[in-house]
C-alpha cells in the first residue's frame, strides 16, 4: 500500500495535503509517509512470523536518522554498507546485535568501528577480507560473527547494474569456493565465528522464483557444511524484493514468504532479511514544481525544478517513476498507474530537470494530464535511492525531507543552503 491518495482531486500524504507541505517547505522536496513505512515493515514481519526472523532494513535505500529511529523502535535491525551507515544506525539507537555489514571494500577503520559497536554479523565477500577481519578482531580483542556471502548464480532478471547474485559480479564467492573457505577458516579463530551464509541477488526482482532457487541452491551447501561439523546458525537472504513502481507488478511480502518459508521450516536457521526498497520506495514521493513548458518540434517538454541531482534513478537505471500532478480534475484522480495511457485528454510529454545534461530527465513520452507553469507534480515511489543518491551537482542544494504522520508533518532534514554547500571549503 501507500498513503498518497487524492481527495477531491488534491493529493494527500496520509491526512496532510501536499499543497500545504509545499507552501511550508517549498520545492523540490521529499515527502515520506510514516504509516506506509510501518505498514510495509509489519507486513514483512508478519509474513515470516513462522520462522525466527530478523529484518535488517537496508540503510542505503533511505538513511534519514528519523526514519531509522521509527524502524528501530518497531524492532528492525539494519543492513549497512559503510562506516557512515554504521554511524547513522548508532545515532538512531539501533540494536547493534541486529546489524549486518556487507560490502566488498570495507576499510580497517570501518571494520574496527563495527567491531567496537558489537554488530551482529560481518557479511564477508572474500578470503582476503576475512583474514583482515580476523587480524583486526584479534588486535582489538573484540569477538564477532561472520556470514560468508555466497553467489548462488541465479539471475533475478533485472537491470544489469543492479544484478549482484550472478557469477560474474564482484560480489561474494561461488558455492564451491564457499566450501573451501569454511574448511580453511571456520572454527579456527577465537575472535571471528564464521557461522552463517549471506546471499543477495540484487534489486528489483519481479518474481519470487529466483529467491526460491537461491534457497534451494544454498540449503545443500548448509547441509554439507553441517555434516562436516561446522555450525551454520543463520541464512541471510539479502534484499531486492520488488517495490511497486507501476501497478501490482511485483509480488507482495506475503507472496515471497509463501515461497520461502516452507523451504526453511524446521531447518534450525535464523532467517535474516535485508529489505530496502520494498519498505521505503512507495513510502516517499519527490515533489517538484513546473517551471516552464516548451515545445520543440513534435516534443513537448515539462521543465521542473527538481533535477537528476535530486533523483538520479531514471537516467542511472532507466527506472520508471509514475508522475502525476498534485491537483487534477477528479476524473484523473487515483488512476491505476498503468492505466493512465488509456485516459482521454492526456498529453505526451518529457518531464525534465534544469541541469546541464541531456540525461537530466524523469520521464520520456509520458502521458500526463495537462499542466501549467507553477503546478506541482508528484514523482511517486521515490523513497528508495532517491535522497540517498542526491548530490550538489550544478551547485544545487539538496532538497528537504519531510515526514508525514497522520494529520501532522515535520521537516526531518532541512533544505541545504548555499552556505551549507561551501562550509567545508573554508
Ligand atoms: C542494496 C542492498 C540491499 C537492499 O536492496 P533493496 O533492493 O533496496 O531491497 C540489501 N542487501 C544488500 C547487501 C544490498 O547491497
Amino acid at each position: 500500500m501507500d498513503s498518497f491518495n487524492y481527495k477531491e482531486g488534491k493529493l494527500f500524504a496520509e491526512d496532510v495535503s501536499i499543497d500545504q507541505i509545499a507552501q511550508k517547505v517549498g520545492t523540490p522536496a521529499y515527502i515520506y509517509s510514516k504509516a506506509t513505512i510501518l505498514d510495509h515493515f509489519n507486513k514483512i514481519k508478519n509474513s515470516y512470523a513462522e520462522l525466527n526472523t530478523i529484518i535488517c532494513y537496508s540503510v542505503k535505500a533511505c538513511g534519514n536518522i528519523n526514519i531509522l529511529k521509527i524502524l528501530a523502535e518497531n524492532g528492525s535491525g539494519f543492513d549497512i554498507v559503510s562506516g557512515g551507515e554504521l554511524f547513522r544506525a548508532q545515532k538512531a539507537k539501533g540494536d547493534m546485535k541486529k546489524v549486518v555489514y556487507a560490502g566488498v571494500g570495507k576499510t580497517d577503520e570501518e571494520i574496527i568501528a563495527a567491531l567496537k559497536a558489537g554488530i551482529g554479523y560481518f557479511n564477508i565477500e572474500s578470503e582476503a577480507e576475512l583474514e583482515n577481519l580476523i587480524a583486526l578482531a584479534e588486535k582489538t580483542g573484540k569477538q564477532t560473527k561472520a556470514a560468508l556471502r555466497v553467489n548462488p548464480d541465479v539471475d533475478p532478471q533485472t537491470h544489469t547494474f543492479i544484478t549482484t547474485g550472478k557469477k560474474e559480479t564482484k560480489f561474494g564467492v561461488d558455492i564451491e569456493r564457499a566450501q573451501s573457505i569454511f574448511e580453511q577458516y571456520a572454527g579456527k579463530s577465537k575472535f571471528v565465528n564464521l557461522c552463517a551464509i549471506h546471499v543477495h541477488l540484487g534489486s528489483g526482482g519481479k518474481t519470487i522464483a529466483p529467491y526460491c532457487q537461491a534457497v534451494e541452491k544454498i540449503l545443500p551447501l548448509i547441509d554439507s557444511l553441517r555434516e562436516k561439523g561446522f555450525t551454520i546458525e543463520a541464512l541471510d537472504l539479502g534484499g531486492g524484493y520488488g517495490a511497486d513502481y507501476q501497478s501490482d507488478t511485483v509480488p507482495s511480502a506475503a507472496q515471497y514468504a509463501e515461497g520461502i518459508v516452507p523451504l526453511l521450516k524446521d531447518k534450525d536457521l535464523t532467517l535474516i532479511l535485508e529489505p530496502g526498497k520494498s519498505i521505503i520506495a512507495n513510502a516517499g514521493i519527490l515533489l517538484t514544481k513546473v517551471l516552464y513548458l516548451k515545445q520543440s518540434g513534435k516534443k513537448k517538454f515539462v521543465i521542473v525544478d527538481a533535477g537528476m541531482n535530486d533523483l538520479i534513478r531514471p537516467p542511472l537505471y532507466d527506472a520508471f517513476h509514475f508522475i502525476w500532478p498534485a491537483k487534477v480534475d477528479e476524473k484523473y484522480a487515483n488512476v491505476k498507474r498503468t492505466e493512465e495511457i488509456g485516459l482521454k485528454g492526456l498529453e505526451s510529454v518529457d518531464v525534465v530537470g534544469p541541469i546541464c545534461e541531456a540525461s537530466d530527465f524523469f520521464a520520456k513520452d509520458r502521458a500526463i494530464p495537462p499542466v501549467n507553469r507553477n503546478d506541482l507534480l508528484a514523482i511517486f515511489t521515490a523513497g528508495a535511492y532517491g535522497f540517498t543518491m542526491a548530490s550538489n551537482y550544478n551547485a544545487r542544494p539538496t532538497p528537504p525531507e519531510v515526514l508525514v504522520d497522520g494529520k501532522n508533518f515535520k521537516v526531518i532534514r532541512k533544505r541545504q543552503t548555499y552556505e551549507d554547500m561551501i562550509t567545508l571549503e573554508k
